[in-house]
């Protein structure tokens, strides 16, 4: 069975007015379902690939033939970022709870100095990426960046949230504005999903 592009859990105007309707058309519809289609091209002609999850190609990407690795590194990397990125987000954000929020004061102090961290990282990384908060191998959380579509889990770490500073994310409302998006976006994390991925990188260390 191919890969296909999950449906948003909630309204396409569900995030506004942080994250606005057209924005979420064109970037699940479009930009998500290109990677999907993409994807499936890469691996049409490797069966054995096309029964792997996404998440297991992009884990072990030196082992792909190498006619199709870049070609997956991308558009395999785009699936598993966007289909993390409609799940985490949905809710009325605010505060986290549950053991995040733990987390979060224990790793960063509080949760106002991650956010000021995560927003730098977002910031800072030059052209398109991702800012990430991962969990590492020795149970560190740590904030990082990618370029382009490269997950933490290309490099054994497990992403635990993720924003995407792609211009396709935000140039429509937020133009040239990066920084105000990445401020805005707290608005609509689902903490509750973000708890949930939280318990699987416990057992994907395992
Ligand atoms: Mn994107």
């Amino acid at each position: 069975m191919a890969y296909e592009v999950p449906p948003l859990p909630y309204a396409y105007n569900a995030l506004e007015p942080h994250i606005d309707e057209p924005t979420m058309h064109l970037h699940h519809d479009k930009h998500h379902a290109a990677y999907v289609t993409k994807l499936n091209g890469a691996v049409e002609k490797y069966p054995d690939l096309a029964k792997k999850s996404p998440e297991e190609l992009i884990r072990n990407l030196s082992s792909l033939p190498e006619d199709v690795r870049g070609v997956i590194r991308n558009n395999g990397g785009g699936h598993v970022n966007h289909t993390m990125f409609w799940q985490i987000m949905g809710a009325k954000g605010g505060n986290p709870t549950g053991a995040i929020a733990d987390e979060i004061n224990k790793a960063f102090g509080s949760f106002d100095a991650f956010k000021e961290k995560f927003e730098a990282a977002g910031v800072g990384q030059f052209g398109s990426g991702w800012a990430w908060l991962v969990k590492t191998k020795t149970g560190e959380l740590k904030i990082t960046a990618t370029p382009n579509q490269d997950n933490p889990l290309s490099s054994g770490e497990f992403p635990v949230m993720g924003n995407d500073v792609w211009e396709h994310a935000y140039y429509l409302k937020y133009q040239n504005r990066r920084p105000d998006y990445l401020k805005a976006w707290w608005n609509v994390v689902n903490w509750d999903e973000v708890n949930k991925r939280l318990e699987q990188a416990g057992a994907f260390f395992k």
